[in-house]
């Protein structure tokens, strides 16, 4: 009996410890239900405050050679965008801007052996927003599909709420979250309240800036993303040589 006592103490000190670990994390977990939050515009921003989300395309089915999967940016989308240069040094912009994304051209060469995994991989295009939550008091990123940035442009479109990220004017919103993992849905998020529900004075210094920046760990630079490809993907051969000779 003692020793089951044990036990159970350590599970459940365990599970506050991760409670607190996924509480203090930078990333928003909605829970199942309803969730309250409001949305915070781009840190870089002046008012009269409008930008409030990044658009990105992400990679998924890479592994590190720890085994952790990661989905790094899309190079081709972010040479489209006009942003290599602030995170590539020239060398590696010159080889994207020749060769194209890495990832891609692996997709290219999938598509002919395995179609079910090459879909998979294709660029996803997803949204960074950045929310304050009431309850913890605390900033967190969201990122997000289409339809959910669709749905809070269209609150921003109505005259009473077009201020909804406003650090003053701006008000809280609500969204439903149903299912859990890969069954998780959202409804369009709509406004809770109309009253305004100020962010804490000093948010521009709390909040995270998720325009690109040069730390961001979620984007690999061209060779870094050859060398994934070689220990994920062994036996594709990405860019063909040149013969010698001719
Ligand atoms: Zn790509």
């Amino acid at each position: 009996m003692k020793d089951k006592e044990k036990i159970i103490a350590r599970i459940r000190e365990k599970a506050s410890k991760r409670l607190k670990e996924l509480e203090s994390g930078k990333w928003y977990k909605p829970t199942e239900g309803e969730n309250i939050f409001r949305v915070v515009p781009l840190k870089n921003d002046k008012p009269p405050y409008t930008e409030f989300f990044v658009k990105r395309a992400k990679h998924f089915g890479l592994q590190t050679e720890e085994g952790v999967s990661i989905a790094p940016e899309c190079l081709e989308f972010l040479n489209k965008e006009g942003l290599l240069e602030n995170f590539l040094d020239e060398k590696e912009v010159r080889k994207v801007k020749k060769y194209g994304c890495p990832v891609c051209k692996l997709i290219e060469r999938l598509s002919s052996v395995d179609q079910a995994t090459a879909s998979r991989m294709v660029a996803r295009e997803s949204y960074d927003i950045q929310v304050y939550l009431p309850d913890t008091k605390s900033f967190k990123i969201w990122s997000v599909s289409r339809k959910i940035i669709r749905a809070l442009l269209a609150i921003q479109k109505r005259k009473q709420t077009a201020m909804f990220i406003d650090p003053e004017e701006g008000i809280l919103i609500s969204v439903e979250a149903t299912g859990t993992g890969r069954e998780r849905r959202y409804t369009d998020p709509v406004p809770d309240s109309f009253d305004p529900y100020a962010l804490p004075d000093d948010w521009k210094e709390r909040c995270y800036d998720i325009f690109y920046k040069d730390n961001d760990p979620r984007i690999l630079s061209f060779s870094e993303l050859l060398r994934l490809i070689k220990i994920n993907y062994p036996m594709v051969k990405l860019y063909k040589t040149k013969k010698k000779g001719g």
